[in-house]
């Protein structure tokens, strides 16, 4: 790490959670945002777990579809991917397609699954992003998503007080030390995919109720990816907005070599991130 040399967000990420938690949405949107990241991490030893707010019951052209056959079909796409992947579970919370909300049931849901996991770092949706720079809005669901899983991640979580009865019911508050935001237009941190890009694909294939022309799929993936990664100089790469809200104590950083100190700076926003995560011409849900 030359964090001294280079602006933040133009240096590889090294830091690896041992758990981590992605919250997403819709099916298919962890794969479309951290899904090579994921399986980096997961190959190199990490412990992974998806969930999935919503099953994606709205997500067809035709008006007649059921939406609970659809919701079905969609579920199992999603674990099928989830196991290319490696997730060790997925859970879905079931909530409307298009009609997410972050209030405090979707919340409570939240804190049940992050105190059940106990992730170090959550991945979500970043809540700020309403639109893709200039090329699309973004999906309301994602936003409602992201907002509820920084809210039951910080503070909620590590509250023993917030939804007081899943304390007494034993899941303990847990805290949470990071949020890597996904979809952001502020990227801060970049995480080489070259290795695992493939896997992201893999797992892309297996939403096929969604991905009519999967070519077009896989190169405005490859294209994406190029992009974030051009600054690092690799062929691939994913960018985050990293939030860190508990730094790692010392011994611990240098018991795992990933050079977590050097992470501070990297809550600057970074001007130089004009990649951007857009998901222009992605599916909608
Ligand atoms: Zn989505």
């Amino acid at each position: 790490m030359t964090e001294l040399e280079a602006p933040p967000g133009q240096e590889e990420h090294t830091w690896r959670p041992a758990r981590f938690m992605v919250i997403a949405a819709h099916p298919d949107d962890a794969d479309f945002g951290p899904a090579a990241t994921a399986s980096r991490w997961i190959d190199e030893g990490s412990v992974g777990w998806l969930v999935c707010c919503t099953s994606g019951d709205a997500g067809a052209e035709d008006p007649d579809t059921d939406p609970l056959e659809l919701a079905a079909l969609r579920e199992r796409e999603q674990r099928a991917a989830a196991d290319v992947v490696g997730y060790e579970g997925v859970t879905f919370l079931h909530m409307p397609d298009g009609a997410l909300v972050n209030d405090l049931i979707l919340r409570e849901h939240l804190v049940r699954e992050i105190r059940t996991f106990r992730p170090d770092a959550v991945l979500a949706t970043d809540p700020e992003t309403l639109f893709h720079r200039d090329r699309g809005v973004n999906h309301t669901d994602h936003r409602a998503a992201g907002f509820a899983a920084v809210d039951a991640a910080y503070p909620v979580a590590r509250n023993p007080m917030a939804f007081p009865w899943l304390a007494r019911e034993g899941l303990a508050a847990h805290s949470v030390r990071r949020l890597y935001l996904f979809w952001s237009n502020t990227i801060t941190v970049r995480v080489d995919i070259s290795g695992t890009i493939d896997r992201k694909l893999d797992a892309l294939r297996a939403h096929a109720s969604q991905l009519k022309d999967f070519d077009r799929v896989e190169r405005s993936i490859r294209e994406w990816s190029a992009e974030v990664g051009k600054d690092l100089g690799v062929a691939a790469a994913e960018g985050f907005h990293l939030v860190v809200i508990d730094e790692d104590d010392e011994d611990e950083a240098e018991a795992d070599g990933a050079g977590a100190a050097a992470d501070a700076g990297e809550l600057v926003e970074s001007e130089a991130a004009e990649a951007g995560s857009t998901t222009g011409g992605r599916p909608g849900s």
